[in-house]
């Protein structure tokens, strides 16, 4: 079996990370290594390793991320906006196997990304 991806271990409580939400389909954690002065890791429980892996059934958890990221940005009061990203593949950077939104806020964001 393959090993379980750092945000499994998260999940499941066996390592320990910045909790700031958290519901019956998704945990939201600051990222340790912030590139923001807020950057959280947004992540479904259920398993599915980036955008590339997801399947018609996984449509309402992935809507649901949307929802809470939204829910988040407003338990924040971050009304000067925020910038939710995911990565996917080698190109995009991704490191860790498991589908995954950064949302980052409290500074302005240049576009396009580096
Ligand atoms: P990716 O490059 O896959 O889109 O982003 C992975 C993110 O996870 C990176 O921003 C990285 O700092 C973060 N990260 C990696 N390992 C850990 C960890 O053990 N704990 C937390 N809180 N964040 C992590």
């Amino acid at each position: 079996m393959a090993e379980p991806t750092i945000f499994k271990r998260i999940i499941d409580r066996e390592i320990p990370a910045k909790i700031v939400y958290e519901d019956d389909f998704c945990l939201a954690f600051e990222d340790i290594n912030p590139r923001a002065p807020v950057h959280l890791i947004l992540i479904p429980k259920q398993e599915i390793a980036s955008v590339d892996a997801i399947s018609p059934e996984d449509v309402p958890v992935v809507g649901h991320l949307l929802l809470a990221a939204r829910t988040i940005a407003q338990q924040l009061g971050l009304t000067n906006g925020y910038r939710l990203v995911t990565n996917c593949g080698k190109d995009a950077g991704q490191e860790v196997m498991h589908l995954h939104f950064h949302l980052l806020a409290g500074r302005p964001f240049s576009w396009p990304p580096g």
